[in-house]
Parts: C-alpha cells; sequence; structure tokens
C-alpha cells in the first residue's frame, strides 16, 4: 500500500510492505532527467523494517522505482550482438504466460564434451546477479585463449532473462501466474520453467551438463552450493579456486541442499548428477567487486575444466 502527501515544498510517500520488508534503496526520477538514487536522509524506515517513508521535493510528475530501468532490450542486446556476428546462435525454447519469448543463446562446438547453463534473471528486481553474470559470460565469450580453448570443447546454454513477464511487469519474484520460478523446478507447473527445463534435458542428450549457474541477488554475498554428488563436479572446482584465489574477499558457500524444494540448483544437482549454483549477489556489494569475483569465477571454471581434462 502506497500513502503520499505533500505539504510545504515536499511531498512524502510511504510504503507498506504487507508481509514483506523495505529492500532497495530508491531511486528517483522526474521527466526528461536521469534517474537518482535517493540520499539516506531522504529514506526513514519503520523500526520493523515493514514501510518506508520516503521525502521527495514537490513535483507535478515523478518516478519513484526500486532499481533504474530497464527494457527486454537492454538485458538481450549483448547477446543479440554476438548473435549478429555469429558468434551465437538464439533460440526461443518457449514462451512466457503472456506469449514472450523465451530466450536463449548457444554456443555448440562440433564435439562438446559437455555443456555449462548461466542463467538470471528469475526474480525479477535482482540487478547485481545479472551483473555478475553480464561479467562472467562476457569473460567466457571473449577472445582470450583460455576461453576460445575451452569454448573448444565446451557447449553453453545461457539464458540472460528467465522471468521475461516479470521483469516487464515490475513484479517482485513472480511471473505473470503468479509463481515464483525458482520454486518451480520440479513441479514444473509454468511454462517458462517447463521450457527451460526442457531445454536443459535436450541440451543434456548431446553433451553431458557440467555445471549449472543461477545468478540472483540477495542481502549479501553468498553461493548455494549443494553437497557435491559423486564424479566430477565442475562447479565445486570452481568455487574452490575462488576461494582461495580472493582470499580477502570471499564469497560465503551455504551447503544446505533441499530436495524437492523447486529451486533450480537442487533440481538440476538432482537431475543431472552435477555442481549446480545459486550464486547471489549481495543488493549493496560493490560493481567493482562484483567483477573482479564474476571474473575470478569464469577463470577458475575454465581452468577446472581444462585440469579436469588432463587427468583423465
Ligand atoms: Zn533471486
Amino acid at each position: 500500500m502506497v500513502v503520499a502527501n505533500s505539504a510545504g515544498g515536499e511531498t512524502r510517500v510511504t510504503l507498506h510492505y504487507d508481509g514483506g520488508r523495505h529492500r532497495y534503496a530508491p531511486w528517483q526520477a522526474q521527466p526528461g532527467s536521469p534517474v537518482q538514487r535517493l540520499a539516506p536522509d531522504q529514506v526513514t524506515l519503520a523500526p520493523d523494517g515493514q514501510a518506508a517513508t520516503i521525502r521527495l521535493p514537490a513535483a507535478p510528475v515523478q518516478l519513484l522505482i526500486a532499481q533504474p530501468p530497464e527494457s527486454l532490450d537492454d538485458v538481450l542486446a549483448p547477446f543479440e550482438a554476438r548473435v549478429r556476428a555469429g558468434q551465437l546462435q538464439r533460440v526461443d525454447v518457449g514462451h512466457s504466460l503472456a506469449r514472450r519469448p523465451i530466450a536463449s543463446y548457444w554456443h555448440r562446438p562440433p564435439a562438446a564434451r559437455g555443456t555449462i547453463v548461466l542463467i538470471t534473471r528469475q526474480h525479477p528486481p535482482e540487478t547485481t546477479g545479472p551483473q555478475a553474470f553480464a561479467h562472467f559470460t562476457d569473460l567466457i565469450l571473449g577472445d582470450s585463449v583460455a576461453a576460445r580453448a575451452f569454448r573448444a570443447n565446451h557447449a553453453l546454454m545461457i539464458v540472460p532473462l528467465a522471468n521475461p513477464d516479470g521483469f516487464v511487469l515490475g513484479h517482485w519474484r513472480h511471473n505473470l501466474g503468479g509463481v515464483d520460478l525458482n520454486r518451480d523446478w520440479g513441479p514444473f507447473t509454468q511454462p517458462e520453467t517447463r521450457a527451460l527445463g526442457e531445454a536443459m534435458v535436450r541440451a543434456a542428450g548431446v553433451a553431458p551438463i557440467l555445471a549449472v549457474i543461477d545468478f540472483h541477488s540477495t542481502q549479501r554475498d553468498v553461493v548455494y552450493a549443494p553437497p557435491r554428488p559423486s564424479g566430477p563436479d565442475l562447479g565445486e572446482a570452481m568455487l574452490q579456486a575462488i576461494a582461495s584465489d580472493l582470499d580477502g574477499a570471499s564469497i560465503r558457500i551455504d551447503r544446505a541442499h533441499n530436495p524437492g524444494n523447486g529451486v533450480l540448483k537442487s533440481s538440476a544437482r538432482d537431475r543431472f548428477g552435477v555442481g549446480a549454483l545459486t550464486w547471489e549477489v549481495g543488493d549493496d556489494s560493490p560493481a567493482e567487486r562484483t567483477r573482479r569475483l564474476a571474473e575470478a569465477a569464469a577463470l577458475a571454471l575454465m581452468a577446472s575444466a581444462r585440469s579436469e581434462r588432463t587427468m583423465r
């Protein structure tokens, strides 16, 4: 619920989160001017965190938003550019409830020994996870010797926007069916999870899935990595490598495994027997730290794949 009133050249907006809590430091814009993050003293939280009062200068029209606006085109543009350049192939694996395409981008070398699945934006307002995803995919799709060698042997399934309806409509977590997609990997009641899940099964039929990394945001940096299954585990090798490489800035690793809870990483771990991770980036984690961690992780994934290969 939103309550607004204006007095003395100032507008006060109170956001009441029914059953939820204030999460994002809000941004504000007036028509024709760029969005700006509000100063901390413009936002007052209720002691229980379930309401926030925001002070704004009086203006006839203004926009108050949780995150700076992005369009579908903004999100897909880097991958569309790689399609035009001939590096990736776009495959729309299905449609959302509102018939928006579920775009996936593929790199498929002729003799791939495995497939890596990279996915993000199941939850619309989470933007720092997608930043890590962007740096991670940039590095793996880049021109370095390591990236080229990795791509010679590995297929990539890249999903930049798993929940296009929720993203366009500004949903907090759900798709248009009112379902949190990251609780639907298992029941598969929604077209988005069904289409993506079926695409993963088809991919696994061509070259086994070796790792699934699902990028999200939450209050802090943490990677949810269920205990490793038997056999080679590329995701685990990657985590071990960045834990020692980036000592001071190492990320917390949470080993919780709740099979059957409909979370992608649990479902992928149990269906494909691979190291599947939920990579959560803190809402307020510095962009530079996120970039360093994502790039270190991408390098570590490629190095782990290389050393696993030489050990065989
Ligand atoms: Zn999330």
